[in-house]
């Protein structure tokens, strides 16, 4: 059955592209075992018509490894089932970890039709894995066997993974039969192509809308590195993060904020990249996959395996902040107002609140980007962030000379206070038309012990949005990439990623590095981002990238007071996408009237209720928090990619979650020293433990004591 199916896919995927390359299998780099530089990968080599035969071999190896698991006459054991699956699917998992990786932050036309036409098959596969019958039953045998004794002859980490697996299945919808397993098959199928198609819809969205300044009338108030940038890219305003951010901070021109504004908040809300339909379905079939499992919510399935573990305890942490944060917000953009009105602005609108924001900043503390870009070159700011590795952990990096798939981007040797490797490390630092806005960490490949007991080392990527240089360094009008403070803290958050991806020593796969829970892994991401605002940090880093000069200790007084400028409004804003995750995924519970909401309707002959008018949905469940005017014809969640395609579905809320673990965390190391090795030995051991332990447990075992929620409302200045 399996055979046949995958050759009924190979035959039609011919006929969509022609027959496979002979070429392409021949001399397939994916083919190869990559020895050269610790596994680098040879993108000098991997052209595109490799992705596909390498994929396609990748289903039909894991489809043997399976079949040879599932068929195994031995009676099931730890080591033949549960460790026996950790290793299955290598070479899926290496063509994977590259063209998904590159799709992201390279992603030609071709990669996207691939991936397309990639993804019924990939997910039949996972689902083929996910629903094995026979699999599951070996599973589910190891499961009740240890559990009847306690657990005995397993290590914790053992155990964990046992029960995950167990779980993994049950929530991949193993025990479903029949008609509802048909059902949980096609519904997963058809979340997955949706999922695949909110994104390119976001990132076409994004990447295709641009406006011409006029430069003689439409710079009024952009600073020079601004303007510097915008002339490099002929004038033209973008709605990618470093050309849009910059341009409603500054520009004078309220009639362009208000256009790009509105072009912003109103991408995929209409017209060819139409986002909204997407939502619905994906909200119902998610609400629908609880139904099956025989939650009441999506959310409160998603949710099981989490520190959080219930939309209650979820909710009542977003409330604890809510009720905390909210007076605080409402004088933060009253205050930004006022400033406004000061301008002859008397119809406040949120176009209008970075750019008035900034200038007050500048105004009551003297301090804004300005600047501190010119102490902040991406080389120094470089420089800053991996000394901080080494001067916690002791790790350091070197520059290798190694195949890269575009220029921009450079490969780093990762070495531990032993000479040994640690990995790889790939940094990929600009903007380009083919690449998604934002910033991330991802692994190529991950860490961890091969069943002969050889170790495979990760190879990790950040990848960020930073403006480029201009001109060469040569050049007397040279200006060198000068990052913003919100820059500078980004790259510390996802170093902090990479460094949970890079310090991890784990035995099996699925708990290594960054496989943790969702509402924990912001923690080594949000607890680097801390020493932005330690001079102690800055003095070994930032300089005038002209003069060298050392950043002014005046400057970092106004920086330490600015620290708390607006921090509820910001946090007002986190916990409205939090919320509006939540209300999206817990629409199961309107069922029995324990939330309402104007927009949702259940007729009686409607299986699960129906979003009505996504835009007045997305209002009401931000009304909470909403702290100014709202925009008609404007939303987020028709961009919310992390929850539609990313995979923080009911997860928001894990960046607050961890926010409270975070500044915790750092208050400890403000308390026994920055640089205090012990404490810095503490928090490595957190960070290379992966999912191995409780992470709760994990946390206590660092900090001694269970975390509270006073340091983040202390380092919010919304306590004293
Ligand atoms: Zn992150």
């Amino acid at each position: 059955m399996r055979k046949s199916y995958l050759a009924a896919a190979m035959t039609s995927l011919a006929l969509l592209t022609g027959c496979n390359n002979q070429d392409s299998t021949m001399n397939n780099p994916f083919f190869e075992e990559w020895t050269a530089h610790h596994g680098a990968i040879p993108f000098d080599r991997i052209k595109t018509e490799h992705y596909k035969p390498a994929l396609l071999r990748g289903i039909e190896e894991e489809e043997r490894e399976i079949d040879a698991i599932a068929n195994n006459p031995e009676a099931p054991t730890f080591q033949n089932t549960i460790e026996a699956l950790e290793y299955t699917g290598a070479l899926l998992n290496k063509v994977e970890g590259v063209f998904y990786n590159l799709m992201e932050c390279d992603g030609t036309d071709e990669m996207l039709a691939l991936a397309e036409e990639m993804q019924p098959i990939l997910s039949k596969h996972s689902l083929d894995i996910s629903l094995n019958e026979k699999l599951f039953q070996r599973v589910q045998t190891v499961w009740e066997q240890f559990k009847a004794n306690d657990f005995a002859g397993l290590t914790t980490a053992q155990q964990r993974m046992l029960k995950a697996h167990y779980e993994g299945y049950l929530k991949a919808g193993a025990t479903l039969q029949g008609e509802a397993r048909e059902r949980w098959r096609a519904v997963c199928s058809e979340l997955d192509s949706l999922r695949l198609s909110y994104g390119q819809n976001v990132q076409k969205a994004t990447g295709e809308w641009s406006y011409q300044l006029n430069a003689e009338t439409d710079l009024d108030g952009l600073p020079d590195f601004y303007t510097e940038s915008l002339k490099a890219n002929g004038y033209k305003v973008t709605l990618l993060a470093p050309s849009y951010r910059p341009f409603m901070q500054y520009s004078a021109r309220r009639d362009l904020r208000e256009m790009l504004y509105r072009a912003y908040n109103s991408r995929c809300t209409s017209g060819q990249y139409d986002n909204t339909d997407n939502i619905r379905r994906i909200v119902t079939l998610r609400q629908e996959q609880a139904d099956l499992l025989g939650f009441q919510t999506f959310a409160d399935m998603r949710l099981t395996n989490t520190m959080a573990k219930t939309p209650e305890s979820v909710n009542n942490l977003l409330n604890q902040l809510l009720d905390a944060y909210k007076k605080p917000a409402m004088a933060d953009v009253a205050a930004v107002a006022a400033r406004a009105k000061a301008d002859g602005i008397t119809d406040f609108q949120p176009w209008d609140f970075s750019y008035y924001s900034e200038k007050l900043k500048t105004e009551k503390y003297n301090f804004n980007d300005a600047l501190i870009k010119p102490y902040f070159s991406l080389e120094r700011v470089k420089k800053g962030v991996f000394g901080l590795a080494t001067n916690l952990y002791g790790v350091t990096f070197r520059k290798i000379d190694v195949p890269v798939y575009n220029p921009d981007v450079e490969c780093f040797e990762v070495i531990d206070r032993d000479s040994t490797l640690l990995g790889l490390l790939y940094t990929d630092f600009f903007p380009r038309e083919t690449k998604r806005p934002g910033a991330w960490m991802t692994e190529f490949r991950g860490q961890h012990i091969n069943p002969d007991g050889t170790e495979q080392r990760p190879i990790i990527q950040i990848v960020m949005s930073f403006s480029k240089p201009i001109g060469q360094p040569t050049d007397s009008t040279y200006t060198p990439s000068l990052l913003t403070y919100d820059e500078a803290r980004t790259f510390l958050h996802e170093f902090g990623h990479s460094l949970h991806g890079l310090l991890t020593k784990c035995t099996y796969p699925s708990q290594s590095g960054t496989n943790v829970a969702h509402d924990f892994v912001e923690l080594p991401s949000q607890f680097n981002e801390n020493f932005i605002d330690e001079k102690e940090f800055l003095d070994t880093f930032a300089a005038d990238w002209q003069t060298g000069e050392p950043i002014p200790q005046d400057l970092i007084d106004r920086l330490h007071k600015a620290q708390t400028y607006n921090s509820a409004y910001a946090c007002l804003r986190q916990l409205s996408f939090g919320m509006l995750d939540m209300k999206f995924h817990t629409l199961g519970a309107l069922a029995n009237g324990s939330i309402q909401m104007a927009d949702v309707e259940r007729k009686p002959t409607d299986k699960y209720p129906q979003l009505g008018n996504i835009e007045q949905f997305e209002k009401e469940a931000m009304a909470p928090t909403k702290l100014m005017n709202t925009v008609d014809g404007t939303m987020m969640c028709t961009s919310f990619t992390h929850i539609f395609s990313g995979g923080y579905a009911a997860g928001y809320y894990g960046y607050k979650w961890a926010e409270v673990l975070d500044a915790d965390a750092f208050a400890v190391f403000k308390r026994e020293g920055l640089s205090n090795a012990e404490t810095a030995a503490r928090f490595r051991h957190l960070l290379e433990s992966g999912d191995t332990i409780d992470p709760a447990e994990l946390y206590k075992q660092f900090k001694g004591d269970n975390p509270s929620i006073e340091a983040l409302m202390r380092r919010d200045g919304i306590v004293k």
